[in-house]
C-alpha cells in the first residue's frame, strides 16, 4: 500500500440562510474538494463554529437570531481566530469598515461568481496557514511565536506582552493598515471609542525597541487611517 496519506481536508463553514445559495455554496465546495458544514441561522453558526475546528467561516450578514457582526464578535471573543469571508449584498463601506475592524478577512457583495468566492477562499486558506506559522519574520525582525521571543539583527527585544500581542498582529497583517479600532479590539479587547491613546503609546514604545536602533524602520503611521508594518518602498 502506499504510504502517502493525502492531506486532510479543509474544513469550512458556511452561515447562510438563503436556502438556495447556501446549498450552491456547499454543494460547491464540496465538489472542490472542502469539508463543508451549513447552518442557517446565526445561533446554529455559532453553536459549529465553537464545537468544531474550521479553516474558514464564510458568514452572510443578515441573518436571523444572531447576524453575522455579532456572529463574528462571538467567535472572536471565544478564540476562534479562522479567516472569516463575509457575503452581504449591501455594497456600502461603511458595511466593509465594520466588518474588517470586527476581525473579518474579506468581502463579497452578492450576487457573486463561485469562482470569485472560491478564488477568495483559496486566499484565505494560504494566509490562513502561513498565520499559524511559529516564526514571523519581516526583514531582519524575527518573532517566534511558540518561545514568545522577538529579535532584531539577532538582537533579542524584550516586550511586554501587550507589545508582543500588538506586534505579532502587525507582523501577521503585514503590509495592510490597520486601523486603530482593530488594534483596540484585537489586542486589548476594547471598543473604538475607548481611549485610543493607549495604542499610540504602546506603538511608540514598540517602535522604539523595534525601530529605534535599526533600519529599515518598519512600522509605519498612516495618518487619519493607523498604522502598518513593512518594508518601506525606496523614495
Ligand atoms: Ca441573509
Amino acid at each position: 500500500m502506499a504510504a502517502a496519506s493525502p492531506q486532510a481536508a479543509m474544513k469550512i463553514l458556511i452561515v447562510e440562510d438563503e436556502a438556495k445559495t447556501g446549498d450552491y455554496l456547499k454543494q460547491g465546495l464540496s465538489e472542490s474538494g472542502f469539508v463543508v458544514d451549513l447552518a442557517r441561522d446565526g445561533v446554529d453558526g455559532l453553536h459549529l463554529a465553537l464545537s468544531e475546528t474550521y479553516d474558514l467561516a464564510v458568514l452572510d450578514v443578515m441573518l436571523p437570531r444572531l447576524d453575522g457582526w455579532q456572529l463574528l464578535e462571538a467567535m472572536r471573543k471565544a478564540g476562534k481566530d479562522m479567516p472569516v469571508l463575509f457575503l452581504t449584498a449591501r455594497d456600502q463601506v461603511s458595511d466593509r469598515v465594520k466588518g474588517l475592524e470586527l476581525g473579518a478577512d474579506d468581502y463579497l457583495v452578492k450576487p457573486f461568481a463561485f469562482a470569485e468566492l472560491l478564488a477568495r477562499a483559496r486566499t484565505l486558506l494560504r494566509r490562513g496557514k502561513v498565520k499559524e506559522a511559529e516564526l514571523l519574520r519581516v526583514a531582519d525582525l524575527e518573532l517566534d511565536r511558540l518561545r514568545r521571543r522577538v529579535s532584531r539583527g539577532g538582537r533579542r527585544i524584550d516586550l511586554t506582552a501587550k507589545e508582543f500581542a500588538l506586534l505579532e498582529l502587525l507582523m501577521r497583517r503585514q503590509g495592510e493598515v490597520l486601523p486603530r479600532s482593530l488594534i483596540a479590539s484585537q489586542v486589548w479587547d476594547m471598543n473604538f471609542d475607548s481611549d485610543t491613546n493607549v495604542i499610540e503609546v504602546a506603538v511608540r514604545r514598540l517602535r522604539a525597541k523595534v525601530d529605534d536602533d535599526f533600519e529599515p524602520k518598519l512600522i509605519r503611521t498612516v495618518r487619519g487611517m493607523g498604522y502598518v508594518l513593512e518594508v518601506a518602498e525606496p523614495e
